[in-house]
């Protein structure tokens, strides 16, 4: 049978893709559907067609799979932000596990490793501890804020996320009424006009302080006396900031802050460390399942109180601090200089004396401490433990080979991308290391993104 384009057809979904969308056959040809679950059968429209597979469009569920359920969110088919809302939470977790596990063995060609069960959230929702929602107006010229629908910039309006804490309702609608009052235009991306692009929220979990910092597409907020008003009326606000972005980009915060009212950060606890997170900072959004994280990191670290450890990519010194109390000394290598601030400032207000921090890129720090150190024959060009946690693009080889270098017993790694980790992993395992332990954590709940974290040890 020839499939066609704009034809409707039936067909079984029988597995899932990395973006969590369905996979199924027609008649022996395969087609990719969003929306539909591993289970279902459904109505399909083709909507693209390439030379092995097409994109279908789910149009109606025949028979729902025994994994579908009801997403909470009414806006959660349109909106980017979920793509798993109509799966079951269990079978989302399994899901998760299984993408880590096939890109470890199929890419990273990993075997004899331990991996326990993926460590899940107890609620899936309400998690999240910074939101980023994109502000406009919609065709009626109203403002809207909310998030994008997938793979697009129109923004879906959202009264209420079921992610994100439930006071970021309270917030965005502040923030949008001040708007409509005070006649602030909303940043526009085709014309590059508009002052407001995103309201940047943070709260802590422990300590439920709050921040407002609004992206704006200028120098200084007009009318800003009646949005302080509104906003320090609600419970916990305690920092109200603008970051100027006068950027034609996608990159949401430029480098400016400047604290309107307030503080110019809060403060939150992971375990018994206290943090100050600035608004320019990393800091991860799942406060209860990074808790989880960190003792797994810490458990795979092995620590006695003798280590020299280095914690690379390590943001405001989040990892670093939680192991430096079961160390003798850590270093951590952080790019952004706000953040290499908070860290520093993070280890003073903990009485943390043995971590020293260093600005810049890991992949160019580490390597010239080793080539100056180790030239001069001195023993600390070596570590006993290095933890790593990059960004989704992994660690650049010039630093695993560094990393090689400086012979630690114990390598953890902390990753966000398993595609990327299981990269990394296969270079490590053909440099004298082998993949001991993986742990899944689930931080993000209704998303596709998986935590992982890996016990690597030295075997020659
Ligand atoms: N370990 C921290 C942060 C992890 S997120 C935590 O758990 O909170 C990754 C961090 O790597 C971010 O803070 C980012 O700013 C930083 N980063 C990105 N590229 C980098 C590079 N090339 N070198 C060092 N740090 C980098």
């Amino acid at each position: 049978m020839e499939i066609k384009k704009n034809e409707v057809y039936t067909m079984t979904i029988s597995d899932l893709g990395s973006e969590g969308e369905g996979i199924g056959k027609i008649d022996g040809f395969t087609l990719f559907v969003k929306d539909a679950v591993i289970g279902d059968e459904i109505e399909v429209k083709v909507i693209k067609l390439k030379k092995n597979y097409g994109y279908g469009r789910l149009m109606r569920v025949i028979k729902p799979s025994p994994y579908r359920v009801e997403p909470k969110c009414p806006k959660a088919r349109a909106c980017g932000g979920c793509q798993l809302q109509h799966m079951d939470y269990k079978k989302q977790l399994e899901y998760k596990q299984n993408k880590v596990q096939n890109l470890l063995e199929r890419v990273g060609k990993i075997s004899d490793y331990e991996m326990a069960p993926i460590i899940g959230m107890e609620n899936p929702y309400f998690y999240r501890n910074k939101a980023q929602f994109p502000v406009g107006r919609n065709k009626d010229g109203d403002i809207v804020a909310g998030f994008y629908a997938g793979r697009t910039h129109s923004i879906i309006d959202t009264e209420c996320c079921y992610i994100q804490h439930p006071l970021n309702t309270e917030l965005i609608r502040c923030v949008k009424d001040w708007m409509t009052q005070y006649h602030i235009e909303p940043y526009d991306e085709t014309s590059g006009k508009g002052l407001v692009r995103h309201i940047l929220t943070r709260i802590g979990y422990v300590t439920g302080e709050v921040m407002v910092c609004l992206v704006i597409n200028g120098e200084r907020l007009p009318s800003q006396q009646p949005l302080i008003e509104a906003l320090t009326k609600i419970k916990g606000m305690t920092s109200i900031c603008i970051n100027v972005n006068k950027e034609r980009t996608n990159v949401i915060l430029g480098s400016k802050v400047k604290t309107l009212w307030g503080r110019g950060y809060i403060e939150d606890y992971i375990g018994d460390v206290k943090y100050q997170i600035s608004p320019l900072s990393f800091y991860q959004v799942n406060p209860v399942q990074t808790k989880m994280l960190y003792g797994k990191a810490l458990e795979f670290a092995g620590l006695s109180g003798s280590e020299t450890v280095w914690d690379l990519y390590c943001g405001i010194g989040t990892i670093s601090l939680f192991l430096a109390k079961n160390a003798a000394h850590v270093y951590g290598v952080e790019i952004v200089p706000q953040a290499v601030e908070d860290a520093k400032n993070n280890a003073k207000i903990n009485g943390i004396e043995n971590a020293e921090f260093f600005v810049g890129k890991a992949e160019e720090v580490v390597p010239d401490f080793y080539e100056r150190k180790h030239a001069r024959g001195s023993g600390e060009a070596h570590a006993d433990v290095i933890v790593v946690d990059p960004p989704r693009k992994g660690c650049d080889e010039k630093l695993l080979e560094t990393m090689v270098k400086m012979a630690p017993e114990r390598i953890v790694y902390v990753s966000c991308d398993p595609a990327t980790l299981a990269r990394d992993l296969k270079y490590l395992e053909g440099e004298g290391y082998k993949v001991k332990k993986v742990q899944c954590v689930d931080m993000f709940g209704q998303g596709v993104h998986v935590e992982t974290v890996c016990l690597i040890s030295r075997i020659k």
